[in-house]
């Protein structure tokens, strides 16, 4: 195995830079570190840690540019997109400062009036964080904020299409003054991953494929420690009802299943479309993919680059073939088809028997699929048993509300698109997208923090606060 892992611009297939692999044996000594490191780092206080990530927050902020087209050549978004996520990684950053300062615990009376139950909230030592290459800055910044103010340390496994953007980020973070072993990456590819879960660990937290998230799972076994949450695929769902809005649904829908060649857990990849309006939508929707913009990601036009990688998007042009095959192509987007580019397409799949409604294909293709009834809605739903995200279009209020459980996801949008979250609210998937803690808002600490409960006897028999 080569020493360097080579970093490559999808749109180009030209070689970026390059990052050191780290040794197998490197990344025990890595976890070792982190382990030294915590003590001092949780003694610090959670007022001391936020500030810390506040300066980090600042520094993503001051390099924001560079960061934005770093991250758009290396994995191939398109700029206007990677410069929302860096600001977000920001944000992220001066949302968790804040939220430090919060961080504490419990006080209850007992029973016993002479007693005082005072309940800790305190780190549960070293994190691993394993990032997919798809958010580069924003996925490891929502892992790692949370880590850090919480006083864990960290090691990180960066996704191998993305090695650059997460040295660049290693570099903000020892300038922003995080001290040796509070966070560390390993560079290598799944098999450095596996040799991270297997080191010893309190907490493992996993964005990625259900595949793999499933593999860590398996191999974690029967071993107590360490706790693991995972956030994993989507095959997600417009529900587009009778009387929803539809040049907005269109335009929605457009953007959140070809934006970034749709190479997000939250794209939109099926469109249950009620029958009455399915061809109007499907018309809509035809106009909207033809005149997407597909090439080069630095071009701030284009809403859709290519695809990781040349491989891949060689698999997904046979996929979509394959896909198309059982349903009617409504529409092909112009521009580049070879090399790592892959056209968006709108399939119409009359009656949602092909695999596009059960298997996420990540990456440039949707298909409308007409439904006649809440249960045809229902088993468009649950046809994957993945959960992530869904749509929902329309204006009746007691209607979309039933479809909060039809859907059963996550995460929902009403009339909004599948993809975009605040990061200030929980986000987890439901059923096969993810398991088992919720990220994001004041919800995301709780994985990083365990409780000391303390049962605390005064000298007086009335010693009790409160
Ligand atoms: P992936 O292949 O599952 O990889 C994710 C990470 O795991 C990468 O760092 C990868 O390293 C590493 N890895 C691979 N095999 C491993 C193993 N056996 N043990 C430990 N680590 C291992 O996913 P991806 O291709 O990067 O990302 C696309 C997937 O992520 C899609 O399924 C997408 O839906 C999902 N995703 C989910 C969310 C969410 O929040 N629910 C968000 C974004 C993406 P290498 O890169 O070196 O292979
Ligand atoms: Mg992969």
């Amino acid at each position: 195995m080569s020493a360097e892992i080579v970093s490559t611009a999808p749109a180009t297939g030209e070689p970026l830079g390059t990052v050191p692999r780290t040794p197998a044996a490197n990344v025990d000594e890595l976890v070792a570190e982190a382990r030294r490191a915590q003590r001092d780092w949780a003694a610090r206080g959670a007022v001391q840690r936020a500030n810390a990530l506040g300066a980090l927050g600042r520094l993503i902020e001051r390099d924001a540019d560079e960061l934005a087209r770093l991250l758009a050549a290396e994995v191939g978004k398109p700029l206007g997109e990677a410069v929302a996520e860096v600001g977000r990684a920001a944000q992220i950053c001066a949302y968790l400062a804040g939220v430090g300062y919060e961080l504490g615990g419990i006080v209850r009376s007992s029973g016993d009036p002479a007693v005082t139950i005072l309940a800790r909230q305190v780190p549960v030592g070293v994190a691993a964080v394993i990032t997919p290459w798809n958010f580069p800055i924003a996925i490891p910044i929502w892992k790692i904020a949370p880590a850090l103010v919480a006083g864990c340390t960290v090691v990180w496994k960066p996704a191998s299409p993305a090695v650059l953007t997460a040295e660049r980020l290693l570099r903000l973070a020892e300038e922003a003054g995080l001290p040796d072993g509070v966070l560390s990456a390993v560079f290598g590819g799944g098999e450095t991953g596996q040799r991270l879960s297997e080191s010893d660990l309190d907490a493992l937290s996993f964005t990625g494929s259900t595949e793999v998230g499933g593999e860590l799972r398996r191999a974690l076994g029967g071993r107590v420690r360490p706790r693991l949450t995972l956030e994993l695929g989507g095959v997600n769902v417009a529900h587009v009802l009778a009387d929803a809005d539809l040049e907005r649904a269109a335009t929605d829908i457009t953007a959140a299943a070809f934006g970034y060649a749709g190479q997000k857990c939250t794209a939109t990849q099926v469109i249950a479309a009620a029958e009455p309006i399915a061809d109007e939508l499907s018309e809509r929707l035809r106009a909207e993919v033809e005149a997407i913009v597909v090439g080069d990601p630095l071009d701030r036009a284009v809403v859709a680059g290519p695809v990781i990688d040349e491989r891949t998007a060689t698999g997904l042009r046979s996929e979509i073939d394959r896909v198309s095959a059982g349903a009617e192509v409504l529409a092909r987007a112009n521009g580049p088809s070879d090399g790592a580019f892959v056209a968006p397409t709108l399939l119409r799949d009359a009656d949602g028997a092909s695999d596009i409604v059960s298997a996420e294909i990540f990456g440039p293709v949707a298909a409308v699929v007409p439904t006649r009834t809440e249960a045809d809605h229902e088993r468009l739903a649950g046809a994957s048993g993945m959960a992530l995200t869904a749509a929902v279009y329309g204006t009746d209020f007691d209607r979309i509300r039933a479809m909060l459980n039809v859907v059963g996801t996550g995460v929902v949008a009403v009339n909004r698109p599948s993809t975009g979250l605040d990061p200030h609210a929980p986000f987890g998937g439901w059923g096969q997208s993810g398991a088992d803690f919720s990220e994001q808002g004041t919800e995301g600490l709780r994985f990083y923090m365990k409780w000391q409960t303390v049962y605390w006897r005064g000298a007086s028999a009335q010693a009790h606060f409160p």
